[in-house]
């Protein structure tokens, strides 16, 4: 596998994660020369859930659009703090800053679908036609379609959440014809294995399967994402195709804050 970044001991702060978030802008860019593309190509979603407010609103200050959360309860908080903290830089500067997208990455229960569809801009984890039905239902009185991305099980893994590659075609023929539902692409994690080339088969099955879908024209022109790749993988995943990658612990250092268990 790609080298990974020695372990951090604390969160990092100031120059210490201004450094590391331009590291892994690097990183991100030459993964994507390899597999000929431009970093521009590569979306970074920077998972903050155990970052503290104080590392989100340095990123945000640096410029950095796209965050994930992986529970409902945590995005809304850090949406209203965010949007508190753009507050105050644009009476300050006295122009618009830069928008800041919420993404949801973290497995969706049912009651809280019309929480996460308030704060998120995408979901990556739709894993069944109920919670996509339920995400229809609850953005019904909507104008924009709710964007959202099929997680799938490539390794079959029972300890993962996500829907068998047979079935992903389907649901998505299904899903494309709700109104308020837009299918996006698709979102897998890789199995827990140090061994990069079972990691990489995943990765490729995966970019497989998306292209089969699209090539089918299946979710149309807007299906266009394939998120893959977290701290550990996320050089490989964009080899493979990702064009959006999901890191937390290695551009954030350290946990701020825990993880809580159990879905969100
Ligand atoms: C936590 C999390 C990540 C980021 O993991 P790191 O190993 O910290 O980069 C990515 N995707 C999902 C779904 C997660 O829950």
């Amino acid at each position: 596998m790609t080298t990974t970044l020695a372990t951090d001991t604390a969160p990092l702060t100031g120059d210490a994660l201004r450094s590391r978030y331009d590291e892994i802008n690097r990183r991100i860019g030459e993964a994507a020369a390899r597999s000929g593309r431009k970093a521009s190509q590569v979306v970074l979603v920077a998972v903050s859930k155990t970052a503290s407010m104080e590392q989100i609103r340095e990123l945000v200050q640096a410029g950095h659009v796209h965050f994930g959360e992986n529970r409902v309860q945590q995005l809304q908080q850090r949406v209203a703090q965010v949007e508190e903290f753009q507050a105050r830089r644009r009476e300050l500067s006295g122009s618009e800053p830069a928008p800041v997208r919420w993404h949801m990455i973290g497995s969706l229960q049912r009651n809280k679908v019309k929480k996460a569809i308030e704060c998120a801009r995408l979901i990556h984890s739709v894993d069944s036609m109920r919670l996509a039905e339920d995400i229809q239902n609850a953005a019904s009185r909507r104008e924009e379609p709710v964007d959202i991305l099929i997680e799938v099980n490539i390794s079959g893994e029972a300890s993962k959440h996500g829907l068998h590659p047979p079935a992903v075609r389907h649901v998505i023929e299904q899903i494309d014809t709700m109104v308020n539902v837009r299918p996006r692409g698709l979102m897998c994690m890789a199995p827990n294995t140090q061994d990069a080339a079972v990691v990489r088969d995943v990765f490729e099955r995966c970019r497989e399967l998306f292209q089969d879908i699209r090539s089918a024209g299946v979710g149309g022109d807007a299906f266009d994402l394939l998120s893959m790749g977290m701290s550990n993988d996320f050089e490989a995943a964009i080899e493979c195709g990702s064009n959006m990658v999901r890191i937390g612990g290695a551009l954030f250092g350290a946990p701020a804050v825990q993880d809580e268990p159990g879905e969100g």
